[in-house]
């Protein structure tokens, strides 16, 4: 059986306050919903780690997560933030090559399979990102181009490194848009890309790594997308900042 993920990403959001309310709330509905079988995971700002760490406490089901690590192990290398330490303060998860770092911060596919092996070498779970732009999407080619992706990124690592990490795909034009992908777009590319994953690590493995679907999810969509076969789970933007949409999303799974 695959793990069912639902990850908020907070991205830039959210003051000491603001985060310490939204965790609480979500934390204490997930708690009197008795949710079981979705592992939720949140992934705040850096800053918010450890106190957000500490509001979950023994909940299990519910784990932090980073929205970026280094590629360096460690030393000198001013404001960055490596798998190491994440590791330290008990974080679990950590997304890795987000679009949105991919376009701003200019990380390419050989800057991110180093941060996966910072974070599988430190015990944390990449939630790798791939996905297309529109342009992309418009010539017909997306699905070759986000198989690349994963090839390019992650295909050195071993199958028991692969059977940790969590492949998100997310459609760039879907990303807070308003705009999602249809459940049967979702659905036709994570089958192809489990496909690919299968032909190079075998059925099984393949079979057991979760495939989130991340863009515009929101409590009015995501019971049709998460009903879809080879959909694990939703990476989440906006949505994950108000604990009612967040927990309607889980809830709908
Ligand atoms: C995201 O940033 O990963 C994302 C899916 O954002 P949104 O849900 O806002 O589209």
């Amino acid at each position: 059986m695959r793990k069912k993920i639902i990850a908020g990403n907070w991205k830039m959001n959210m003051t000491f306050e603001e985060g310490q309310k939204l965790t609480s709330e979500i934390v204490n509905m997930y708690k009197d919903e008795n949710i079981q079988d979705v592992t939720v995971v949140l992934n705040p700002p850096f800053p918010h780690i450890h106190p957000v760490k500490k509001l979950i406490g023994e909940t299990s089901g519910v784990a932090v997560g980073a929205q970026n690590c280094s590629d360096k192990e460690s030393g000198a290398y001013t404001g960055e933030v490596s798998a190491k330490i994440l590791s330290s303060f008990g974080v679990e998860y950590v997304i890795i090559g987000h679009s949105e770092r991919r376009e701003y911060f200019k990380e390419d596919n050989e800057l991110l399979a180093v941060k996966v092996k910072q974070a599988l070498a430190n015990g944390l779970s990449p939630i790798f990102c791939c996905g297309e732009s529109l342009e992309i999407r418009e010539a017909g080619t997306h699905e070759p181009n986000v198989k690349f992706q994963l090839t390019d990124s992650l295909f050195d690592l071993t199958a028991e490194e692969i059977s940790k990490v969590v492949i998100a795909y997310e459609p760039i034009w879907a990303i807070g848009t308003g705009k999602t992908a249809t459940a049967d777009q979702a659905q036709e590319m994570h089958a192809a890309l489990r496909r690919h994953l299968g032909n190079k690590y075998g059925k099984e493995v393949a079979n057991n790594i979760p495939i989130l679907y991340g863009g515009s999810m929101n409590a009015g969509n995501a019971a049709e997308l998460l009903s879809k076969p080879d959909v694990d789970g939703g990476l989440i933007g906006g949505a994950s900042l108000k604990s009612r949409d967040f927990l309607e999303i889980i809830k709908s799974y």
